[in-house]
């Protein structure tokens, strides 16, 4: 079913992203993770596209698995950076060609070793650029990102919203954000892309945190901001991962509820390939 779809039916539709594991054991380990993933009944999963294309084949791979061995609906992420046009629109047939619905048309995260972000030569320069090339095709419902906090890389955040409209102009049917631990950065959001008339769906990303360490390091990454009752939860299990997990559980069922009560469409949960905390959140949320 496509992402227009999904968000068009009434109540929540959740989301769950994965990554491609690096072994055949994360593999392994993955695939009984997505079948309690399976339980919560999601609306859609969704694969990584790595930092600079670097997991093209496992990408495509694991969509097709998801889609037809698990039985579940998927969006395969793609992204421009470090591949060319001719590449970015041959994974594009390729995933009509397997008959999957859903894409999600990124920018993408620059590869290890490139210090600041570069098209590849002969490739697309912005994700709209890959929203055009998704929709031309005429067979997919395609999602872009949307950053609450403002892209890192934006000259400002009037820019970065203007940019974000033009690819829901272009006929992105969903807007999924990056991770914000701050609900009025995303309540700002939406009011700021109302005021520009956008009307599609706008998903929060919600990072149910696993680590201390990890979520300072993702948070330093994305330019994403911990608040200031977080950092003091953060700081009571800065040592400890497995009262790290139950802290973020909470906070997680707590920004959730805050956000179902806003009246979202949708969560996409950034699973980090663990079903745990994404049951816990939901069973806390009676999902
Ligand atoms: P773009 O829309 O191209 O925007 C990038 C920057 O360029 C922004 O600052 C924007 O303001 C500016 N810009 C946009 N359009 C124009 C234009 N026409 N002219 C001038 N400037 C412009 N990364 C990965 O590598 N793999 C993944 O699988 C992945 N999944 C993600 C999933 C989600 C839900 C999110 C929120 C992010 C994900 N990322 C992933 C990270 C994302 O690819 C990076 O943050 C990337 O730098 C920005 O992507 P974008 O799609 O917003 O790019």
């Amino acid at each position: 079913m496509k992402l227009a779809d999904l968000y068009a039916r009434s109540g929540l539709t959740l989301s769950v992203e994965f990554f491609p594991p690096k072994t055949e054991k994360g593999e392994e380990n993955l695939f009984s993770e997505i079948e309690i993933i399976k339980r919560l009944n999601p609306g859609f999963c969704s694969v990584t596209y790595g930092a600079g294309g670097s997991t093209r084949e496992k990408t495509v791979g694991l969509v097709e698995t998801i889609h037809n061995v698990c039985g579940l609906e998927v969006m395969c992420h793609l992204t421009v950076v470090g591949q060319s046009k001719v590449e970015a629109r041959g994974v594009l047939n390729l995933l009509k060609e397997k008959g999957i619905e859903n894409v999600l048309a990124l920018g993408g995260d620059p590869p290890q070793g490139m210090a600041d972000w570069r098209p590849h030569p002969d490739g697309f320069h912005h994700a709209i650029d890959l929203v055009r090339e998704a929709v031309a095709l005429g067979c997919f419902s395609v999602g872009v990102a949307g950053f609450p906090e403002c892209h890192p890389r934006a000259t400002s955040r009037e820019s970065d919203l203007i940019f974000l409209k033009e690819k829901v102009d272009a006929g992105a049917a969903v807007i999924i954000t990056q991770l914000f631990f701050d609900n009025d950065d995303y309540f700002r959001f939406v009011d700021d892309l109302c005021k520009l008339h956008v009307t599609v769906p706008i998903v929060p990303g919600v990072l149910p945190i696993l680590s201390a360490p990890q979520v300072r390091r993702f948070t330093t990454l994305c330019c994403s901001r911990i608040p200031e009752k977080l950092e003091k939860e953060l700081a009571k299990v800065e040592t400890d991962d497995n009262a790290a997990v139950e802290m973020g559980i909470e906070y997680a069922s707590r920004q959730c509820e805050e956000l179902i009560k806003f009246g979202v469409a949708g969560m996409h949960f950034y699973s980090l390939n663990k079903s745990y905390s994404v049951q816990a959140i939901c069973k806390n949320l009676g999902l």
